[in-house]
């Protein structure tokens, strides 16, 4: 990767990072400054979560909404305490099952940590990442870090170091490149502060994991982002998007329709990028690009190249977009969540 003129980018070893490459970005976090780094999800724009200048520079930098609040990360259950109070035991089993791992957890805010990492809530949104990188940061740091998607508000998140570079290159202290994300979805998002607790956004790991420690699990936060008051304040807004409009295409003639919009799009003259599985690609050759992100029946696939895939699209110079829907089982519930967010149109 190319050294930016503005931000330093350092290579770690994701399985065995380097010990003196942490201690310098975790002395830049105590500084305040922010340094992107990969989690097993997506590339995050860290900060000291517990300062509030820092906290603030996160916002500047995405061009993150001030009402959109960031989810803390920290290393380990001790740490739990120092950020969240009135800590069920419900948070506990699942923090057993699930952490490290794409799991978050809306508890109580404890008063050390400031406001507007919560965007004024007195909630707080908390997980311990399962990415070495991610763990050794906040280890060297000393801190809890605040850290949304290293992406510009309302861009698809970024799955390698290329896309923070892409994004937000001049505008942050250091990144380390990890290579490309694992799970390539971000968090599950669960409220632990309402009974049943409520999911709030679908992610890595599935509803039906969450149900096998928890019982009960309600759905409305997910099914209310269209019509009723988001409970997650970050839901109401359009995520996840190209530049170029985007079209889902739905239904059972699904592939039939993808092929007379390609015809009726290029009989207008414009150029059509299809996003779709492997299993239809021979149906789409009229398109005039194509990505590939994964076989349809491996949706574990499909997650972890679908940003990936709407930025490469993004970057082909079409005038119009089509992508195919997934199937809404297991990880495909986050899949289908990020699509529809991300599309100007769903027919
Ligand atoms: P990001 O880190 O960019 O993936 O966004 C974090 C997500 O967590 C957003 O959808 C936020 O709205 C949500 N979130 C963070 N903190 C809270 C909170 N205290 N209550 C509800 N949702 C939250
Ligand atoms: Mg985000």
């Amino acid at each position: 990767m190319n050294l930016n003129a503005a931000v330093k980018v350092i290579s770690v070893d994701p399985l065995c990072p380097d010990r003196a490459i942490l201690a310098q970005a975790g002395e830049m976090i105590r500084q305040g400054r922010l340094v992107a780094f990969p989690t097993e999800t997506v590339y995050g724009l860290g900060a000291d979560g517990l300062s509030a200048p820092a906290v603030r520079r996160i916002f500047v930098a995405k061009g993150r909404p001030a009402d959109n609040p960031l989810i803390l990360h920290i290393a380990s259950l001790n740490d739990l305490p120092r950020v969240a109070c009135q800590v069920p035991s419900s948070a506990y089993a699942l923090a057993e099952r699930f952490w490290p791992g794409p799991l978050t957890l809306i508890l109580p805010r404890n008063k050390t940590v400031p406001a507007e990492v919560s965007a004024g809530l007195d909630t707080v949104a908390v997980r311990i990442p399962a990415h070495r990188v991610a763990l050794a940061l906040i280890n060297a740091g000393r801190t809890p870090i605040a850290a949304p998607s290293a992406n510009r508000a309302g861009r698809p998140s970024p799955t390698t170091a290329a896309h923070v570079l892409h994004d937000l290159g001049e505008r942050i202290d250091l990144l380390l490149d990890g290579g490309e994300t694992d799970v390539g979805v971000e968090s599950t998002v669960l409220d632990l502060t309402v009974t049943p607790p409520c999911l709030l956004r679908p992610g890595g790991i599935t509803i039906e994991e969450l149900k096998q420690v928890i019982g009960r699990v309600d759905l409305i936060g997910v099914e209310k982002t269209d019509s009723g008051p988001a409970r997650s304040p970050g839901l109401k807004y359009r995520h996840y998007a190209p530049q170029t409009p985007l079209l889902l295409v739905s239904g059972a003639e699904m592939v039939a329709k993808i092929i007379a919009l390609i015809a009726q799009y290029q009989g207008e003259g414009r150029r059509v990028g299809v996003l779709a599985g492997e299993e239809n690609s021979n149906y789409y050759k009229e398109a005039d690009y194509l990505v590939i992100i994964g076989r349809r029946a491996d949706l574990l696939q499909i997650a972890k190249n679908l940003f990936a895939g709407l930025r490469r699209l993004d970057a082909a110079g079409m005038d119009v977009l089509v992508a195919e829907i997934f199937d809404e089982q297991g990880i495909g519930v986050a899949i289908m969540n990020r699509l529809r967010k991300a599309a100007s149109e769903i027919i």
